[in-house]
């Protein structure tokens, strides 16, 4: 019989990461090991990882970080002898612009959603009547009835009042989705929130961490153990890292070609044929591990279900960062970033543009030098794309005029750098988690398996959990086939 054949179309973590469970994950290949082949068609593997040169660095173009407890990105280091590699992200805290001033953000926040009343009720950046709101959900939380899935605006707007919503909640849960809460699906970006309203009874007092071991940290940090890690050589440096070890395992890995067609072909050893513009893979499975969009144009017409998937918006995104000499700039005394609200007022028409800023050498200890620091300044929401209609001079400019507003002395920086996401996440809108279990049910009909940022989560751990699913689950439906031939 021939050798069994799988095709990853997307060589983004996600891909890479199904590619490494199907060459055998951790133990490596075998002799039921399929031929592995993972097709990206742009030039280079990682998709939204990438690394560049700046100021002297290495710096991260796109994610930088990914969550330390869950323990997809942290095994997968781990498995790629990378331990060593790990750095933890800089605790000191964040800080909220708001009422025109830099306010350090409260301990016990969970996402966003306080959790500790005395903390809150002393957080000078809200006015005293949002706060009473905070107190009220936990004295007498205000009753609502929730259904099969909610927004998280409705959620936090029901409970905690509008200004802790928008001011406060928004930046943070926003700013890792770049959505609006009132848009975005409690369900599944923050199932915590939704069992607990879902739950009835005070929000705050819900979503408390567990131990009072746990308490006392500064921003969204429950313990002691690190939130965040990176990597010394960048986030954008795993991908790099996994392709050569995937090459090394006689996985085949091809960039700068785009899959434009997959085609049935029931007679024969094998089920499908993908097509690129000068070439054709017989494949048993495929895994679709790109942008969910391509994966309803390419297959769509096999089933309503996977049509859907067209559907799924993404919110782009761009930063801006810069060098400055630190005698020409001065930042709070501790902590990785500031957070603005939408609709900030500024100086200038319309409202601010920048909705973060990290100070990057702070966050990320490889980072730092003597005499310069490194800013990022993030802009861009679902429903902000006002600077898609930017040059990247144009954008440097207004981004400049909106820091100096929140950073004092900023002038003249050394070096700038503009990097577009256009595509840039997902948006998990109500519904998400139904519509991609219709999707994938029937795609699995066709031994095709989802993956990537589009379905479990947009971080980095949940799309390498993604892919190796789904790798997980070809393999499966493989085992399958040969048992019943
Ligand atoms: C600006 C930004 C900042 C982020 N920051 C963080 C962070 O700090 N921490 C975190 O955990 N997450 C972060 N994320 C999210 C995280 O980086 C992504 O969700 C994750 O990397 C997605 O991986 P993926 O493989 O699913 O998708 P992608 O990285 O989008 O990869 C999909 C790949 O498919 C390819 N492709 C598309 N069509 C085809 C085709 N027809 N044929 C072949 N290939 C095709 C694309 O070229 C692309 O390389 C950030 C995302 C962005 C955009």
């Amino acid at each position: 019989m021939s050798r069994a054949s799988v095709v990853v179309v997307g060589g983004g973590i996600s891909g890479l990461a199904a590619a490494w469970e199907l060459s055998g994950g951790e133990t490596g290949p075998n002799e039921s090991t399929p031929r592995v082949e993972v097709i990206e068609a742009s030039e280079r593997f990682g998709g939204s990882l990438a690394t560049t040169n700046f100021a002297g660095r290495t710096i991260d173009l796109g994610a930088d970080g990914f969550l330390a407890r869950r323990p997809e990105a942290v095994a997968l280091v781990r498995e790629l002898g990378l331990g060593e590699e790990l750095e933890a992200i800089d605790s000191s805290g964040a800080w909220l612009w708001s009422r025109g001033d830099l306010h350090e953000l409260p301990k016990g926040l969970v996402l966003g959603v306080p959790t500790d009343l005395q903390a809150i009720l002393h957080f000078k950046g809200l006015s005293w009547k949002a706060r009473l709101a905070a107190r009220r959900d936990v004295l007498s939380p205000k009753r609502m009835l929730i259904g099969d899935d909610a927004t998280v605006g409705e959620i936090v707007h029901t409970k905690l009042g509008r200004e802790l919503s928008y001011q406060f909640i928004e930046p943070m849960i926003g700013g890792i989705q770049a959505g609006r809460i009132d848009e975005l699906s409690a369900k599944s970006v923050f199932p915590a929130l939704f069992d607990a309203a879902k739950k009835g009874g005070s929000l705050m007092k819900a979503l408390r961490p567990p131990s009072p071991l746990n308490a006392g940290t500064k921003g969204d940090s429950a313990t002691s153990d690190p939130v965040f890690y990176s990597l010394r050589g960048g986030a954008g440096s795993l991908p790099s890292e996994l392709a050569t070890r995937l090459q090394g395992r006689g996985v085949v890995l091809r960039h700068g070609v785009s899959v434009n067609a997959l085609r049935r072909t029931p007679a024969g050893d094998y089920p499908w044929e993908v097509d690129t513009l000068t070439t054709t893979t017989p494949a048993n499975a495929v895994i679709l591990a790109t942008p969910a969009p391509v994966v309803g144009a390419l297959l769509g017409s096999l089933d309503p279900a996977i049509d859907e998937l067209r559907q799924i918006e993404s919110a782009g995104a761009a930063m801006v960062t810069f060098a400055v000499t630190d005698d020409k700039i001065s930042l709070p005394p501790h902590g990785t970033g500031i957070l603005v609200p939408l609709k900030t007022p500024w100086a200038g028409e319309g409202s601010m543009m920048v909705t973060a800023v990290t100070f990057l050498d702070r966050k990320w200890p490889h980072l730092r030098r003597d005499r310069d620091v490194l800013l990022r300044a993030h802009v861009g929401r679902s429903d902000d794309s006002r600077w898609l209609e930017l040059t990247d001079e144009e954008l440097t400019h207004r981004v400049r005029s909106e820091l100096e507003i929140l950073l004092p002395h900023f002038a003249e920086p050394s070096e700038s750098l503009v990097q577009r996401w256009p595509l840039g996440l997902p948006q998990y809108v109500v519904g998400h988690e139904e519509r991609v279990q219709r999707a994938r049910g029937a795609s699995a009909k066709f031994s095709v398996a989802l993956a990537g940022n589009a379905y479990d989560g947009v971080g980095i751990p949940a799309s390498i959990g993604s892919g190796r699913r789904a790798a997980r689950e070809v393999l499966e439906m493989m085992s399958h086939e040969v048992r019943t031939d």
